[in-house]
């Protein structure tokens, strides 16, 4: 007998093996044409143990694609001179396609300025004004990467965000921003909640998407859904708990992302995606 809870849980790692099965054909595609696989460089500003797990991760999923990955460690003390000038060196070598520079870098960094430094054809993570910017306005250009993954879940699921009341929780400039200019893209009606938002509960019941995207574990009860919701948790804390509290929110919802297995595994999908894009972009345009 199959379980229908089973039925509600939007599985994340298969979509994202999916995707990543097409992306390591268009890498091998690309070697076969051009001699060299697309190549991946992420910037790593100290030593903080979930940065340096996401980017292991990040390493070993290029190698499975076919996507050469770079790593270059800078200490904890760089000033934010000397991350801005490792990340122009990247962007002006001709070697390099894609740049990630793991977030959050330690708080003296202005990260902002280091994110600025990537140059928009090698700007596979998103996170530059410009790629925002045409992102926000429907124009070509790389996405952020989790925003895009929930997008992409949403598609597969068959959730039609057109018309539907989506509520964001959190604003931050590679999750929150995103997603709402994404899902305003795709006509739904958009709300933003931040930690400022009066009776949070009270809005979020308004949701027929919920994205949550805060970082509080178990922020959103089972009571503050809508029946038949479709709710994306973006949230990671340690020992894998998102912000939704999964099990009361289950009943409740006709969708949900598990933590982990949800949103997360889609960001490196859709980041390896956009890295072998990015090089075959890059490749067209230095052959016209
Ligand atoms: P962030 O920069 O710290 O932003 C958190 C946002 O949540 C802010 O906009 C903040 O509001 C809002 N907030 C904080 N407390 C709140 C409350 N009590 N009620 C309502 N809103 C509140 O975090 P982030 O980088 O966006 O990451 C958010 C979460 O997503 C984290 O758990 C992170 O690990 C996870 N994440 C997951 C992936 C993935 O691949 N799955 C990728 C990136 C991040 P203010 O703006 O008012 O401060």
């Amino acid at each position: 007998m199959t379980n229908p809870s089973a039925a509600k849980i939007m599985d994340g790692t298969a979509l994202a093996e999916k995707l990543l099965a097409a992306t390591a054909g268009s890498a091998a595609e690309f070697h076969s044409q051009t001699g060299r696989s697309p190549c991946l460089a992420a910037v790593l500003v100290g030593e903080d143990p979930a940065s340096m797990t996401y980017v292991k991760m990040k390493r070993v999923r290029c190698q499975a694609a076919g996507v050469d990955s770079r790593l270059i460690q800078l200490p904890t003390g760089s000033t934010t001179a000397q991350v801005v000038g490792e990340v122009r060196r990247l962007s002006d070598d001709s070697n390099v396609d894609g740049i990630l520079l793991q977030h959050p870098v330690p708080s003296h960094v202005d990260e902002r300025s280091a994110f600025e430094a990537i140059v928009p054809d090698k700007d596979v993570d998103g996170v530059t004004t410009s790629s925002f910017a045409a992102m926000s306005l429907g124009l070509p250009g790389f996405v952020s990467c989790t925003p895009a993954g929930i997008l992409r879940l949403l598609d597969e699921y068959a959730v039609d965000p057109s018309g539907t009341h989506a509520v964001v929780i959190g604003r931050s400039p590679i999750l929150g921003r995103p997603v709402g200019m994404l899902l305003l893209g795709r006509d739904a009606t958009v709300t933003f909640c931040h930690s400022k938002t009066r009776d949070l509960a009270t809005v979020v019941r308004t949701g027929d998407i919920v994205v949550a995207a805060v970082g509080q574990p178990n922020l959103v009860r089972g009571s503050w859904l809508k029946a038949g919701a479709v709710v994306i948790d973006a949230g990671y804390y340690q020992g894998g708990v998102g912000d939704v509290n999964f099990d009361e929110a289950l009943p409740i919802v006709s969708l949900i992302t598990p933590v982990p297995g949800g949103v997360e595994p889609m960001t490196i999908a859709v980041l390896l995606k956009q890295t072998v894009t990015a090089a075959e972009q890059r490749e067209l345009a230095s052959s016209c």
